[in-house]
């Protein structure tokens, strides 16, 4: 499957927002956006205020950054969410919400989304009993996700326990600490994203 394989911080710093990709590297001084908050390239001068068109394009890279998702799979998720009732903006922040890989990472399984996504490739993680390796499987109320028998036996499980610890778990999902495995209680609101996007304003992009 196609992803971005760049430097994630430039992503960050296109955004000029902390979009957390790196994992517990994020939170240390070794940031990149901390140590330089402009964008990389070469600088001309001072940045150019961005038009409407432009904050509406930020607003749906950085959803999509966040989520580590490729413009075609991205747009296919938009169209996904015009098609269901009720407000497109918030149906599209839920769906990638509940994307598995996302799951994995909320919680705690995994130190970055990207992490997540590579467990979920390589065959880790159980869906309701069957293992499950598309990352951009869609969870639902009451999902079961855990590991696979032969993937418990590994030292990044055994060390997994012990880190996951006090880690604060969404309240759409809930987690068996001694036995690593998550429940999905209910769907996702647009309160739950960690991360904030403008719904509105990618919606817009896309209806020009
Ligand atoms: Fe972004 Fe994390 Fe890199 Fe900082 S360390 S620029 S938050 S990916």
């Amino acid at each position: 499957m196609a992803r971005y394989t760049a430097a994630v911080c430039r992503l960050c710093r296109r955004s000029g927002e902390k979009l957390m990709l790196k994992g517990s590297r994020c939170f240390t001084p070794k940031c990149a956006l901390d140590r330089r908050a402009r964008p990389s390239g070469r600088q001309f001068g001072r940045r150019r205020r961005l038009s409407d068109r432009g904050l509406q394009l930020r607003e749906k890279q950085k959803a999509r950054y966040t989520y580590g998702i490729l413009e075609k799979q991205f747009r296919r998720l938009f169209g996904k969410a015009e098609r269901q009732s009720g407000i497109t903006g918030e149906n599209l922040l839920v769906l990638l919400e509940r994307r598995l890989d996302n799951a994995v990472y909320r919680l705690g399984f995994a130190d970055s989304r990207s992490q997540a996504r590579q467990l979920v490739q390589h065959g880790h993680i159980m869906l309701n009993g069957r293992k499950t390796d598309i990352p951009s499987c869609l969870v639902k109320e009451g999902d079961i996700i855990g590991w696979r028998e032969r993937s418990t036996k590994t030292e990044y499980y055994k060390q997994l326990a012990p880190s996951i610890e006090g880690r604060l778990i969404p309240s759409w999902l809930s987690l068996d600490g001694e036995k690593l495995v998550g429940r999905v209680l209910s769907l996702p609101t647009p309160d739950d994203i960690e991360t904030k996007f403008e719904g509105k304003s990618i919606v817009e992009y896309y209806s020009r």
